[in-house]
């Protein structure tokens, strides 16, 4: 088995909080590489990054990634918080432009991720290794596919370490997006975003706002399910297994799982694939 990351998103009441604790405890059994917490825009979730971060370091030894935006901060707090991220023990951020909340808020200081990844080697030289975002379905707000790929590649001249992809179920979207970016010179491994799936009214919403595509075959197959949730579940998993396998099996790196803090749906993908 190729390494993996999970990915968790900062808890903001008790009961969140546990529920995070039990997903950790669970998925620190598949051993990943490391995991990451995601950084809400609009500034409001600062601290709960930071405190969720902390907390997969020292209660369940995690190796823990922050996620750090352009969004809500200033090149002053940015660096502050770098600062702390790195006296907790960090060793490695995910760098990303953010979504302004609609109607509300500033753009930060940094227009663009490519900018906040400068501005962290800048600072910090090479103490952190840096995880940037790159879109196989291309970014909704780009000019077009080939802008949004020399974006990405600005990403990585700028000193991305490596990428993780916005999630998507074809699988060739993402081989050809691979050798599109290798043909432009970028060398830094492209890791799938997997999306395991368990609410798909949730997952049509999130995808529509994102761009990722889900395939007519699969949606009109999860449709046909309507209720029945765990015989959703159970083709939902063998889908994602499936895609996972034909992913690591075409050279993927690696695989970075978006758990939505569940355990359950991620489990029953990786059960599948040993
Ligand atoms: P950028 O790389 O800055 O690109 C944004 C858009 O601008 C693209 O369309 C790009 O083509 C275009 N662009 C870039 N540079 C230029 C330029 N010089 N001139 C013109 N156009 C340009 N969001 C959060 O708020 N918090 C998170 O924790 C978070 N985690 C994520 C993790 C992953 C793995 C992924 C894939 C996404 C995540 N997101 C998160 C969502 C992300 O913030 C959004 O997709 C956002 O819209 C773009 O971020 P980016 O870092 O890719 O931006």
């Amino acid at each position: 088995m190729r390494p993996i990351s999970f990915e968790f998103y900062p808890p903001k009441n008790d009961e969140q909080r546990a529920q995070l604790d039990r997903t950790a405890a669970r998925l620190k059994a598949y051993r990943p590489e490391y995991v990451s917490c995601t950084f809400g825009a609009g500034g409001s979730t600062l601290s709960y990054t930071g405190d969720t971060v902390r907390g997969l370091i020292e209660d369940h030894g995690f190796d823990a990634a922050p996620h750090l935006s352009c969004v809500g901060g200033t090149r002053a707090e940015i660096a502050a918080l770098l600062q702390r991220y790195r006296e907790a023990g960090c060793r490695r951020i995910v760098a990303l432009r953010g979504d302004l909340p609609s109607g509300m808020g500033q753009p930060g200081e940094f227009r663009y991720a490519a900018d906040l990844v400068a501005f962290i080697r800048a600072e910090h030289g090479d103490h952190f290794h840096i995880e940037v975002a790159c879109y196989p379905e291309t970014h909704p707000q780009a000019e077009d596919a080939l802008a949004d790929l020399r974006h990405f590649k600005s990403k990585v001249d700028a000193g991305a370490n490596g990428a993780i992809t916005q999630y998507f179920y074809n699988a060739d979207a993402y081989f050809r997006f691979v050798d599109e970016a290798r043909a432009a010179g970028v060398d830094v491994p492209i890791v799938p975003g997997i999306m395991p799936i368990s609410n798909f009214t949730q997952l049509k919403r999130f995808s529509e706002a994102c761009g990722a595509e889900i395939p007519r075959w699969l949606a009109k197959r999860l449709a046909a399910h309507g209720d029945d949730v765990e015989s959703v579940r159970k083709l939902a998993a063998e889908v994602v297994a499936g895609l996972c396998r034909r992913l690591l099996e075409g050279g993927a790196p690696s695989l970075h799982f978006y758990t939505l803090n569940m355990a359950r749906p991620t489990v029953a993908i990786l059960d599948l694939m040993d």
